[in-house]
């Protein structure tokens, strides 16, 4: 499906700059942070490499990628495979301090590689790092941050145009960095497409010293447990997702949704509400305060379909809504619309597909 194409808000830019200042001269180059915790690559680096790259294009400068983290193989692997997404050459700094995610000697990276290679664009994914990361590095920097953007794009100057939902989600944005460097944005998992992998051999990787010792991180890690919830939640880079809303009526309705979502191997989640009335927890939690899904079929039913939900969704391939009012604002976006009661409506389906679906079927869906 094509991407959706991003709506720019109306009404021009309120400080316009004519001239680039000298001093931002020296910033040059998009760079991309690529977030990796145990030897595992986040997809939102390889998805932020795709968008990078439109912006270095567009701008006729390189593309690098930032890789932080122990030194060993799984470093100079993530550095080596932001070229196979994109990256011109990556910067890697290794050293045991940055094995596991801290603040500190993360923020310290960052800021001396910025500090030194000087890039006008750095973009982090919203997540539970990037954002801690990009806050305390913008703060660092004394520059500016655009977090959750969900488009970015070159203005007429050169200037980063980063856009945002505001106000509650009911508009769009477009915020510039326009008086310091380097212009930082995030973007959230899933908000821009995964770009094609080219393999290629690393050409370019510049290593970068951390001059930092233990005694100077007041953080310590004492012991890694997993979250298990998260785990089994992978919401956004499922590729069927089943949805339900307040139009279920009760937390124990709720299970028609899981036993759908069982029969054809599907994550579910669910609108805001009901994490709010405590029946899912806030993982499960799909829109502009939740997780942005771009799945093959993604199957809502009882959810009405609000701005705040509908930007966590509209990058579905495949959209069937479920809903008892045939004016309800899914149907504006839906691609299939079905007007019916869902806790009638969804045993069917899971019967139906139950019957249709062999084990083997639902298993290669999921996978
Ligand atoms: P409702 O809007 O109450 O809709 C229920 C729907 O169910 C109705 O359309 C009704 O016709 C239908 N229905 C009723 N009975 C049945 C039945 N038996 N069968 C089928 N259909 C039925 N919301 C999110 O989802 N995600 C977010 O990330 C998010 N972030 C927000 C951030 C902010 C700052 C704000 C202000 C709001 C946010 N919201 C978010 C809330 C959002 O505005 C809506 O209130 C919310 O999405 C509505 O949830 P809902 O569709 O489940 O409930």
């Amino acid at each position: 499906m094509a991407e959706p194409a991003a709506p720019k808000p109306a009404g021009g830019r309120a400080n316009t700059r004519k001239e680039l200042p000298e001093h931002f001269k020296a910033y040059k180059h998009v760079w991309v942070f690529v977030e990796q915790e145990r030897g595992h690559v986040h997809p939102v680096s390889w998805e932020l490499l795709g968008a990078g790259r439109q912006l270095a294009d567009k701008l006729g400068v390189e593309l690098a990628a930032v890789v932080l983290g122990p030194p060993g193989e799984g470093t100079l692997a993530a550095a080596a495979e932001a070229q196979c997404y994109g990256a011109d050459l990556s910067y890697v700094v290794a050293d045991p301090l940055l094995a596991d995610y801290r603040n500190e000697p993360y923020t310290k990276a960052m800021t001396d590689l910025v500090n030194t290679y000087k890039p006008e664009i750095l973009l982090l994914g919203a997540t539970t790092l990037g954002r801690d990361l990009a806050g305390a590095v913008a703060t660092t920097l004394l520059t500016g941050l655009t977090a959750d953007c969900t488009a970015l794009d070159v203005d007429d100057d050169k200037s980063l145009a980063a856009t945002r939902p505001t106000f509650g989600g009911s508009l769009l944005c477009t915020i510039y960095t326009l008086n310091y460097r380097p212009q930082m944005a995030t973007v959230r998992p899933r908000v821009m497409a995964m770009p094609e992998r080219v393999e290629k051999p690393a050409t370019r990787i510049i290593e970068h010293p951390l001059d930092m010792k233990e005694e100077d991180v007041v953080t310590k890690v004492l012991s890694f447990l997993p979250d298990r919830e998260q785990a089994k939640s992978n919401l956004p880079y499922a590729d069927v997702v089943v949805a339900g809303g307040l139009g279920l009526g009760s937390a124990e309705n709720f299970q028609l949704v899981r036993q759908l979502a069982s029969a054809v191997g599907a994550e579910y989640g669910c609108s805001r509400p009901l994490v709010q009335k405590g029946w899912l927890t806030a993982d499960r939690q799909i829109g502009q305060t939740g997780k942005t899904i771009r799945p093959r079929l993604y199957i809502a039913a009882g959810i009405s379909g609000a701005i705040q939900h509908r930007v966590g969704v509209e990058g579905a391939d495949l959209i069937v809504a479920i809903n008892t009012d045939k004016n309800a604002p899914i149907f504006d976006f839906a691609h299939v619309g079905i007007v019916t009661d869902a806790i009638r409506f969804l045993p069917a389906l899971t019967e139906a597909f139950r019957r249709r679906l062999s084990p083997h079927t639902r298993d290669r869906i999921a996978s």
